[in-house]
């Protein structure tokens, strides 16, 4: 069996993070920043940075059209925080204009939905499905799931009732850096789900 391939979009943003998060749990990860890449991996992680920017260069680099259709024939993909909004079906910016998404998760999102920079925080988010107690989440100018649509499994709520993880198949949108923190049990998730091993439904 050939070795599981995790391709991280690198057009901007925390990619790097990412890459080497999988290397430190023994999976092989690539930059992703032309579509032939795209042919070589087994998952697609959307990282956090800048959603507008990285829609923008997606479009420039003939990337939308080919991770749409390969991921509507399953490729997993996991998008964390701007990456999240690029999968939603529909985002918001915060004077209400909409933006252009992907739209291949079904749910909605609201950008920069905690405030400002200054307002980023950490919390310990308990994830259904992340066994080992509550996940070390770093929220940087984060969007929220304003609504989910019925294929949807929500996986964690802050204490407000904010959705922030949830899985819709082989999608996984969280609102934060799981990157930016010392602990790897989203990346084996998602690597898991991407064929590393199976992985039981996690509600
Ligand atoms: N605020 C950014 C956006 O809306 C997301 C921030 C992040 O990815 N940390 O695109």
């Amino acid at each position: 069996m050939t070795k599981l391939t995790i391709g991280v979009l690198s057009l901007q943003g925390a990619f790097i993070e990412h890459i080497l998060m999988f290397e430190r749990i023994g999976v092989r990860a690539i930059e992703v920043k032309l579509p032939h890449q795209l042919e070589q991996i087994g998952g697609l992680v959307i990282p956090g940075g800048e959603s507008t920017t990285v829609m923008k260069l997606m479009d420039s680099f003939n990337l939308i059209a080919p991770i749409k259709k390969l991921a509507m024939k399953g490729l997993p993909v996991w998008g964390t925080c701007a990456g999240m909004i690029c999968l939603s079906r529909g985002a918001v910016n915060p004077n209400g204009a909409p933006m252009q998404t992907l739209e291949l998760m079904d749910i909605s999102v609201k950008r920069n939905a905690f405030g400002r920079q200054v307002d980023s925080f950490e919390t310990q988010l308990p994830i259904a499905g992340i066994q080992g107690g509550p996940f070390p989440a770093v929220f940087i100018r984060a969007p929220l799931i304003e609504n989910a649509g019925s294929g949807v499994k929500v996986l964690a709520r802050l204490p407000g009732g904010e959705i922030v993880t949830a899985v819709q198949g082989k999608l996984l949108a969280t609102s934060f850096h799981p990157e930016l923190t010392g602990d790897d049990r989203l990346h084996r998730y998602f690597a898991d789900t991407a064929g590393n091993k199976p992985v039981a439904c996690p509600i």
